[in-house]
């Protein structure tokens, strides 16, 4: 029964977020905090849900103890915070958030290219000071020129469609071969991308091939007078490289808003930090400086809390796994429940070889609709619909199925 489903939301989940699952009968607990990892231990022992953000440690210890936990929803983008591999390992699914904020950034994108080819977070601050500086020289409408796009991905293809309505040309780099959007172009190589844009705007993960992807020979190719702008990973840009070429006048302007050590929260903390760099970004001309707000909205946080509870109710209700960050992506068609004698079977079970044949044995005397199985490393997950089973032969189906070796957990539901 979904009134029996305990819930407990941790770190000040967004009410949006949490009115979905009420919506469901479940029992909600919120919090607005995180919680210290003896009283987490104490908590997470009686509950089948956890919704958290990225300073809850689900590690390995605190989920042992988690004997009932089903799913665990990160309301946020990171899940560096969970041991993934342990949860997988039992039997506990893990949903985040991936492109809530995607529309976000891209939207603060087109600020800062409009921003930097007028100059005018410089003209602005200058005014601050009291200074009247009435310039065109340098100043340049986006009209007609270039953006280059590296990181063809949700953020990466958002901007795309925006900078096109506003009659830039797009092209795009990716290790993927994607299809463009509108008149947007794929180029084969990053020096491709590089030599022919007007702005480069970074939108790739971070990975061991994106480390300083833009360094002193990458901006050598650049345009001359070119403009950066980074707002994917601190790690992307080597940032004494890209100091260097806007002293020289190579590079025209930048926009940062992320960086290798960032704060970790609000305050001087950047002024203070033992980076040599800090200092020489904030002297330097045309360069916009953001602390990391790229998907920093209140459209976005309602966001990631539909997306993060609609999966965590999927997951419950109907077992799906789509979107699922440490499980295979299984999934058929909504279950009618509530007609008499059908029932949905997920299998959770180690990927060794022999299994589907013994689950089979158990279902083969049953109906089965539909079936799906799908497996990533080494869990597999097991989807079947059965229409003709009395509920007095549930016990005995999810019994014979829990007694199988290769068993993580089973779920029934009806
Ligand atoms: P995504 O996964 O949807 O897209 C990334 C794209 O980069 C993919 O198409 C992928 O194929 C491509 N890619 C991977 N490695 C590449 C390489 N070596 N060269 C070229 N292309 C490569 O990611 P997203 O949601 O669009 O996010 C992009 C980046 O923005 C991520 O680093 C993410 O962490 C960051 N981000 C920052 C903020 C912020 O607040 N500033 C908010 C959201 C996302």
């Amino acid at each position: 029964h979904t009134t029996d489903v305990k819930v407990l939301l941790l770190e000040n989940v967004n009410q949006t977020g949490q009115a979905i699952l009420k919506q469901q009968g479940y029992q909600v607990e919120a919090l607005k905090s995180s919680l210290p990892e003896d009283q987490l231990i104490a908590k997470i022992a009686d509950v089948h849900v956890i919704g958290i953000r990225s300073k809850t440690h689900l590690s390995a210890n605190v989920l042992k103890h988690a004997k009932n936990l089903i799913v665990i929803g990160c309301f946020c983008i990171g899940t560096n915070q969970v041991d993934l591999k342990y949860a997988a390992q039992n039997g506990i699914c893990v949903f985040n958030s991936p492109f809530s904020n995607s529309r976000s950034v891209a939207e603060l994108m087109i600020g800062e290219i409009i921003a930097l080819a007028r100059q005018f977070s410089d003209r602005s601050l200058e005014l601050h000071r009291g200074v009247w500086n009435k310039v065109s020289a340098g100043c340049w409408e986006v009209r007609g020129k270039t953006l280059g796009i590296v990181g063809y991905g949700h953020v990466g293809s958002q901007l795309s469609v925006l900078a096109e309505s506003m009659g830039m040309h797009v092209i795009y780099y990716d290790v993927n071969n994607l299809m463009g959007l509108g008149t947007a172009r794929q180029v084969p190589t990053l020096d491709d991308l590089l030599k022919g844009s007007d702005f480069v705007t970074l939108h790739v993960p971070e990975l061991p091939d994106t480390r300083n992807m833009i360094s002193t020979p990458q901006l050598a190719t650049m345009r001359n007078g070119a403009y950066l702008l980074n707002a994917s990973r601190g790690s992307v840009v080597d940032i004494p490289a890209l100091i260097t070429a806007m002293k020289s006048g190579k590079i025209a302007g930048a926009a940062l808003d992320v960086f290798p050590n960032e704060p970790g929260s609000n305050g001087d903390g950047f002024h203070n930090q033992l980076n040599d760099f800090t200092e020489e970004l904030r002297t330097l001309k045309n360069i916009i400086l953001t602390p990391h707000i790229g998907g920093s909205t209140e459209e976005a946080q309602s966001a990631i809390g539909v997306e993060v509870s609609t999966a965590l109710v999927n997951y419950v209700n109907f077992g799906s796994t789509l979107q699922a960050v440490n499980m295979p992506e299984v999934s058929l068609r909504s279950l009618t429940l509530d007609e008499p004698n059908h029932l949905r079977v997920i299998y959770i079970h180690k990927n060794v070889p022999g299994v589907l044949r013994r689950v089979n044995d158990i279902l083969s005397d049953h109906n089965v609709d539909k079936q799906m199985t799908d497996s990533r490393g080494d869990v597999a997950y097991l989807m079947a619909d059965i229409s003709d089973v009395n509920v007095s032969e549930i016990k005995s189906l999810y019994q014979s199925l829990e007694d199988l070796g290769s068993r993580i957990r089973t779920r029934v539901l009806y």
